[in-house]
């Protein structure tokens, strides 16, 4: 992707693959925010793939729980889950959930759904294709309230407070990818696929933007989170394509010129994406021509 000398429209519709690499200024190539993030999912999903075929105490378990060099992590919704449906408290969850609450705290809470998420790779490549149909005018977009998926958190947990089960497992496709990684095919991998396929022809990004659970309890801890998307507003030449690009992009609405009178006049250029819906994913920084984006530490202060 050349996004110093492209056109916007070339950028925003740049081949799938040409998403991995930028040429620079200079003329040369570097890997995307796209690269790296996909490469962390690949290496987590291979070290559970690993640990578990060749016997290694690497990490072990799948997404949901797992052991990290013999170390309790698990996954903040699970426990909220397990709790509910158990209502016991054992002390190897609270261990888990507190590393994890600690570690999403600092790096970004919905960072995980960018950066480990096996369904979130699955879902970038639905979501191509669904622009692309989008823009040849095969499909069109369908949107509904995002506030929609704290409806769904509190229905899962309030069904598995009754039945006593974790009713949400059933229909994860998180937990169902690397269960299928791990451990190998099962007829649940159906469901994943029935997922995508309604992300790829009915609504973009449809089970993370508006059902996940697992997002939506990240989603709390990324409005406090440390590390946060900074934008630049004398930077910005408002092109767009950052709006474009984000699958969550109400949370960069304020690059739309309107606000740029009212930032002004408040003398502040900078502005930090506060909203917890922001993945950290780097789209918008990587079809950023002027490179407007980057992330900032906010407790660098205090480190
Ligand atoms: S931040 Fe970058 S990509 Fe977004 S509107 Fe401004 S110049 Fe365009
Ligand atoms: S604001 Fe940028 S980093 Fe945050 S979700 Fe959108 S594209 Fe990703």
């Amino acid at each position: 992707m050349d996004r110093y000398n492209g056109s916007i429209r070339e950028i925003i519709r740049a081949s799938f693959l040409s998403t991995f690499y930028y040429k620079t200024k200079e003329g040369g190539y570097r890997p995307t925010w796209r690269f790296w993030r996909w490469l962390s999912v690949i290496v987590i999903n291979i070290a559970f793939f690993i640990s578990y075929h060749v016997d290694v105490q690497l990490l072990e378990g799948t997404m949901n729980g797992s052991r990290l060099l013999g170390f309790h992590l698990i996954d903040l919704f699970t426990a909220i889950e397990t709790w509910t449906a158990t209502h016991a408290i054992h002390t190897n969850m609270i261990i888990g959930s507190a590393t994890i609450l600690v570690f999403y705290l600092l790096v970004g809470g919905k960072s995980f759904c960018a950066w480990a998420c096996p369904y979130g790779i699955l879902s970038e490549i639905g979501e191509h294709i669904h622009q692309k149909l989008v823009s040849k005018r095969v499909i069109k977009e369908r949107k509904w309230n995002p506030n929609i998926r704290f409806a769904f958190w509190a229905v899962f947990l309030g069904v598995t407070f009754i039945d006593g089960f974790l009713v949400f497992e059933i229909i994860n496709p998180i937990g169902i990818l690397s269960r299928f990684i791990v451990y190998g095919w099962s007829l649940a991998i159906v469901w994943v696929l029935v997922i995508l396929l309604f992300e790829i022809f009915y609504s973009r990004r449809m089970w993370c933007k508006y059902i996940c659970p697992v997002g939506t309890t990240y989603n709390l801890l990324g409005w406090v989170s440390a590390t946060k998307v900074q934008w630049d507003m004398d930077k910005c030449d408002h092109c767009g394509a950052c709006l474009d690009a984000c699958f969550e992009n109400h949370v960069i609405e304020f690059v739309k010129p309107k606000y740029d009178k009212e930032r002004k006049e408040k003398g502040k250029t900078k502005q930090i994406v506060i909203n917890g819906d922001c993945t950290l994913c780097g789209r918008c920084f990587d079809v950023c021509h002027t490179d407007a984006y980057n992330y900032t530490f906010r407790l660098k202060d205090l480190v």
